[in-house]
């Protein structure tokens, strides 16, 4: 089933080439092509951090930060230590900043991390944290600009899901979407097509994927996880 396969980032069939090394659905990529020229005329320089991302990629990212391979950080980039934190506390800091695989808005194609690389040095790589974009960071002028255009709804079909904090995934100014494609998508997310890949069965596509590290606790709490990081 089609569908299913690019919400659970399992398939690329469908996807062009933003950049080399950079996949999006193909409207997207043309949208954003209309918002760089339009930031180009401001004095911008629009780039993209991170575009499609597939499952087992975002998997890799979950389970490495579940293990403490890769650390895990607070709103203001400071890694946080396990030590004396539940599972369930320790999953919820994860979901905060990193999706679920199979519920990763990055796996459609439609979301892009952007930044503006005309304010900063040519070896800058962007960190995505939210001092970047506040006022006084260095991409605040690219982020008054866009925000601005979205709120007129003028901003090529771009919106950012996580504008505010709503309890579950953190802020993320750098993150856009492209509501026209992303729309019907966000719609069709449900946690029960996650459920074979994340226990290691076959996928719609025929293939396997590693299990979660922490499938005990996602069939304990996956429902509500879901609901709260996910159904936002
Ligand atoms: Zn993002």
């Amino acid at each position: 089933m089609e569908s299913a396969s690019i919400l659970l980032g399992i398939c690329a069939r469908h996807l062009v080439a933003l950049e080399p090394n950079l996949l999006a659905e193909p409207a997207t990529a043309r949208a954003f092509v209309r918002l760089a020229e339009r930031a180009a005329a401001k004095g911008f320089d629009l780039r993209v951090a991170s575009a499609f991302r597939d499952y087992d990629r975002q998997s890799l990212i979950i389970n490495q930060k579940w293990s403490g391979a890769r650390p895990v950080s607070d709103a203001s980039g400071q890694p946080l230590a396990r030590e004396g934190v539940s599972d369930r506390k320790w999953l919820e800091a994860i979901l905060r900043f990193s999706a679920l695989p199979g519920t990763s808005r990055h796996h459609w194609g439609t979301d892009l991390d952007i930044w503006d690389a005309s304010t900063v040095p040519g070896d800058y790589r962007p960190r995505l944290e939210a001092n970047e974009y506040a006022p006084g960071g260095v991409f605040a002028a690219l982020t008054a600009w866009l925000d601005e255009l979205i709120a007129a709804d003028n901003a090529e079909g771009f919106y950012k899901p996580y504008d505010v904090d709503r309890g579950g995934v953190a802020p993320e100014p750098w993150h856009i979407s492209y509501r026209p494609v992303a729309r019907s998508l966000q719609k069709a997310q449900c946690i029960d097509i996650c459920w074979p890949l994340w226990r290691g069965d076959p996928d719609p596509e025929g293939h396997c994927h590693e299990a979660m590290a922490m499938l005990p606790l996602l069939e304990r709490d996956g429902e509500a996880l879901f609901n709260r990081f996910v159904l936002v």
